[in-house]
């Protein structure tokens, strides 16, 4: 199966066994910036509690851009890390205002794909996820993020090569999916890789992908019967 075929099948699977996406309304992109920079290495029950707390304490943006970085570490503690990225959020937000003269990204919505990409990712501590997040969610624009779900669930299916890096399969994704699938698509992989595609243990056989899986269809050579049934009892 193609690479395209395969990926819309897979993401009409996905709605099918996990139910209609959620709605939302897409934030501005600079609160985006920030949110997703908080999500780093935390889950999001933490980075939606610091990201609360860091809008409490400051009233704008621009509060936060000028505060000293010990103050919004502080704000930002439970999601750990909360120094580096401080130090992050604080940054971008400067050198946003510095290099625009306003703290506002809209302006990205008028350069293409990989040039946005290239200027948000100039920014210390925004790599390609955070940017393709902010692109992709708050601007509407064609950018595909792989974060580490998506990245093993990709690999797994055989929509990437076996040791494609995350960097890699964002410019590999982006060019074989079709855009209208990046928002979607990457929800549903998200959504699998917490519930049924975990990096340890993925439960293969209550998955609704496994006859289009080239890490199921290894499985099943190595393993074969087995993963069906179990082995017969020793005899000794
Ligand atoms: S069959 Fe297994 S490895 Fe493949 S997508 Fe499903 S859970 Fe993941």
């Amino acid at each position: 199966m193609q690479i395209q075929d395969k990926a819309l099948e897979v993401n009409r699977r996905l709605l099918a066994f996990y139910g209609p996406l959620p709605q939302f309304e897409p934030d501005d992109p600079i609160s985006t910036l920030v949110g997703t920079i908080l999500s780093q290495n935390t889950n999001d029950t933490l980075s939606d509690r610091a990201y609360s707390e860091l809008r409490q304490r400051f009233p704008t943006w621009e509060a936060v851009r000028d505060a000293p970085v010990e103050d919004i570490a502080a704000a930002i503690q439970v999601s750990g890390l909360s120094k580096m990225k401080a130090q992050y959020i604080r940054n971008a937000l400067h050198e946003i205002t510095r290099r625009r003269g306003d703290l506002e990204l809209d302006f990205l919505r008028e350069l293409p794909v990989d040039q946005a990409k290239r200027w948000l990712t100039g920014l210390k501590g925004i790599g390609p996820k955070t940017a393709a997040i902010v692109l992709l969610f708050s601007l509407g624009m064609p950018a595909f993020p792989v974060d580490t779900h998506v990245h093993r669930v990709t690999l797994r299916l055989g929509l990437a090569p076996a040791r494609t890096s995350r960097e890699q399969a964002h410019e590999l994704l982006e060019q074989n999916l079709p855009p209208e699938l990046f928002l979607p698509f990457h929800l549903n992989l998200i959504r699998h890789g917490r519930r049924i595609c975990t990096a340890r243990h993925p439960d293969c056989l209550n998955c609704p992908l496994a006859d289009v899986c080239d890490y199921f269809a290894h499985l099943l050579q190595e393993q074969g019967f087995y993963l069906y049934h179990a082995p017969p009892a020793s005899e000794d």
